[in-house]
């Protein structure tokens, strides 16, 4: 067998142990005779996957009491309208704040202004999103209803060292592409959501982690499946939850807490992605693309000098075990995602190889 290092944006690597111990349990899951795919979501064995998912969850975000977790599906992308449809009416004023950092973060703009007024409070398009816009309290509305920020740009490879003093606002974060990868006070925010296949397991499960005051005030024309209320009333159980894609990312939470929590795994991020922009600044031929002030620790583009020795890069490391090293079609070049289950490891060798190709191409 030949595991690889798998860089791509998402969905991501799974933690090794976390794919035997599924596989271990895949045909007969702890004595039932069945797989998690085959139980009832309301059967005994199931609604204790998913209740020691939330406190596995609740226990690594350090997450208050007055938050409800919520295990989604339709991914970050159906945050977009979900948000605005649950928060827009908060105060009567229909309105938003929006910083706009990317993609993202664009795609969460266009679909808010369905259900009420957007004000792009700052944006860093002027440079390519290479860089987080300063963001003061000043500019920020206290009439507005939320306001949104995308915490890890996943596309660009930026992220807020600090986050907005937006006051009294909630303020509401699209975390999809570094929630557990370092340390965030889950009361600073009124809504965090994320869709799993980045950081949390796989693709099919969205997280929603939501200050119950803010709960029961969506539109009028708000489906049923898109309030958060009706969610959290049912403790995700309203409909058929996503439950493999549960079960998983509960092992990763598990894995993740044996690791030593967030903490831990904030310094082996930082460990990891220290090693790499330390190679890319003091390389001649690689160049990371992002202001090192607002260098993600997940996403890492980077480029080399001509679109030749760009391809001719993507080839070899591909044949060389480093795959989906691809970067997006707005920045160019590569991009390394390097989210908690990938290991120190793969950066080093990663590194290694760079370094030999600089050799024969510098
Ligand atoms: C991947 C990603 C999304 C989109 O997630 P889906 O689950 O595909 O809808 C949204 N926001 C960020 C920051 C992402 O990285």
């Amino acid at each position: 067998m030949a595991r690889v290092f798998n860089f791509s944006a998402g969905p991501s690597m799974l933690p090794e142990d976390v794919l035997s111990k599924a596989a271990a349990e895949m045909l007969d899951y702890q004595g039932t005779g069945t797989s998690v795919m085959e139980m009832s979501h309301r059967s005994n064995a199931f609604i204790a996957i998913a209740k020691d998912a939330e406190a596995l969850l609740r226990e690594l975000m350090e997450i208050p009491d007055s938050y409800k977790v919520l295990f989604l599906q339709g991914g970050a992308s159906t945050q977009f309208a979900m948000a605005p449809l649950n928060l827009m009416g908060r105060n009567g004023s229909k309105k938003a704040d929006f910083v706009n950092t990317g993609m993202w973060s664009k795609k969460a703009i266009s679909e808010a202004k369905k259900f009420g007024a957007v004000n792009v409070v700052a944006s860093s398009e002027d440079k390519n999103f290479n860089y987080i816009p300063a963001l003061t309290k000043e500019m920020f509305d206290p009439q507005a209803a939320y306001a949104h920020i995308t915490t890890n740009n996943t596309i660009f490879g930026t992220r807020y060292r600090e986050l907005p003093d937006t006051g009294s606002v909630p303020l509401v974060a699209d975390m999809s592409s570094n929630i557990l990868s370092e340390r965030y006070d889950v009361a600073k925010f009124g809504l965090i959501y994320a869709g799993a296949q980045k950081n949390i397991g796989p693709a099919g499960v969205t997280v929603a982690i939501i200050r119950e005051d803010l709960l029961g005030m969506e539109l009028d024309i708000t489906p049923t499946m898109l309030g958060y209320k009706i969610h959290a009333d049912n403790e995700s159980m309203y409909n058929t939850p996503p439950c493999y894609p549960l079960y998983v990312s509960k092992l990763v939470f598990e894995w993740l807490k044996k690791k030593g929590g967030v903490t831990a795994m904030q310094k082996i991020n930082e460990e990891k992605a220290g090693m790499l922009y330390g190679f890319l600044d003091s390389s001649k031929i690689f160049k990371g693309t992002v202001e090192p002030k607002y260098r993600s620790l997940m996403n890492i583009p980077f480029v080399l000098p001509t679109e030749e020795l760009n391809g001719s890069f993507i080839k070899q490391a591909t044949a060389a075990g480093f795959i989906n090293l691809k970067g997006h079609r707005s920045v160019g070049g590569m991009r390394a995602s390097i989210y908690n289950a990938m290991p120190v490891e793969g950066v080093e060798k990663l590194v290694e190889f760079m370094k030999e190709f600089e050799g024969k191409n510098g």
